[in-house]
């Protein structure tokens, strides 16, 4: 009633809190109810009496001390009185918690695991670059010829292995939410002659042709992280040499103006290599997925780089995807988002870069 006391009590209810009929009928509600205190049980029935229902959950005592979790549906009769089902939630509750409880573990497991590859593969670097270092000074000492192509390897061994680490600490510090951006003034097109330059070696290597193209329109300098975006581009050129064995790689790049004063650099790297099958077109950009095992086995590689990529890509506020024909090639396409400090044109640039067979 609207005091709180019992005119009628069900077995369900008595078998729920271990009491007997009497012995409940005895009692009012603010006896069992564990959570609101009797101004507040006072309170909520007026609101009840006035509004005609109410749902909510609250706890209720066992005679033996324990607690209840229940889901309350009341509703008011007349005037004076209130009929209120209860539903023992207890064990929805209790699951909810290990539910909780479970994600915690496994939120903290998946933070010390991504903790320790950032450490690792941190404290790798330095000896592997005491290695690099030092084999490249004993290249630089008399050695007969078979020494030499030792060294050779051991310095190609070398650095792959320090690549992997590489990508393995970028990747553990996205993961980790650790990675920050650096905004510089740059100029995109030094950027991008600058990576073909360094890389044609490699694609003459293979007897491939590396070149790129900058739309006349794209300014002379825009602000963005300079080195994240050569990244990007080092990735996707390295993969088309790699999956490349005739023909060549070329880049382009263009800049359109986005909202609110941004703009972005749209840019594409087109290769006439092995290509990817249509289903496995989105995988790529998962971490550890190849396209085909088998193939990638003598190609090398960790499957980090793409999935590096479009991380990186959506923390300058681009997109990345590929358009491919097995057998034919593939096109690569990003955009990252930068901003123009100033305005002007620079001329078309464009450049072939190696051409050997
Ligand atoms: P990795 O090259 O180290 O294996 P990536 O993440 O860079 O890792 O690439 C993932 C996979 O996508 C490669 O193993 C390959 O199967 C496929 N792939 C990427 N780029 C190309 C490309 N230009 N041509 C054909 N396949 C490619």
């Amino acid at each position: 009633d609207a005091d709180g006391r019992f005119a009628d009590v069900n077995p369900g209810y008595c078998r729920m809190v271990g009491y007997c009929r009497e012995e409940v009928m005895s009692k009012c509600i603010a006896d069992f109810e564990a959570v609101a205190t009797m101004p507040q049980i006072q309170a909520q029935i007026c609101r009840i009496l006035e509004s005609g229902h109410d749902r909510f959950e609250t706890r209720h005592r066992h005679c033996e001390g324990h607690w209840i979790d229940l889901e309350i549906t009341v509703t008011a009769v007349g005037q004076h009185h209130l009929v209120a089902f209860l539903r023992d939630i207890s064990q929805r509750k209790a699951a909810d918690l290990a539910l909780r409880e479970l994600s915690r573990a496994a939120e903290a497991a998946n933070q010390a695991k991504s903790d320790f590859l950032a450490n690792m593969s941190h404290e790798l670097r330095t000896p592997m670059n005491g290695v690099i270092g030092l084999t490249d000074l004993l290249l630089e000492t008399p050695l007969d010829a078979d020494q030499r192509e030792y060294l050779q390897l051991l310095q190609q061994s070398a650095s792959s292995l320090l690549d992997i680490v590489n990508d393995m600490l970028d990747f553990s510090k996205i993961q980790a939410q650790k990675f920050g951006l650096e905004t510089t003034e740059f100029s995109p097109a030094a950027v991008i002659s600058g990576l073909v330059t360094e890389m044609s070696e490699q694609a003459a290597r293979k007897g491939l042709a590396l070149n790129f193209y900058i739309e006349p329109d794209t300014p002379p300098q825009v602000c963005g992280d300079a080195g994240r975006f050569r990244q990007i581009l080092l990735n996707l050129c390295d993969n088309g040499i790699k999956f490349t064995n005739k023909g060549g790689v070329s880049v382009r790049a263009r800049f359109t103006a986005a909202d609110r004063g941004a703009h972005e650099l749209h840019v594409s790297v087109n290769d006439t290599g092995i290509g990817i099958p249509l289903d496995k077109q989105q995988d790529i950009f998962q971490a550890f997925n190849q396209a085909d095992n088998s193939i990638t086995r003598q190609f090398g590689g960790t499957g980090l780089g793409l999935a590096i990529a479009a991380k990186l890509v959506s923390l300058m506020g681009g997109r990345i995807w590929v358009t491919s024909e097995p057998g034919e090639g593939s096109t690569f396409y990003f955009t990252v988002r930068v901003t123009s400090p100033l305005a002007g044109k620079c001329p078309a640039q464009s450049l072939v870069i190696a051409q050997t067979e």
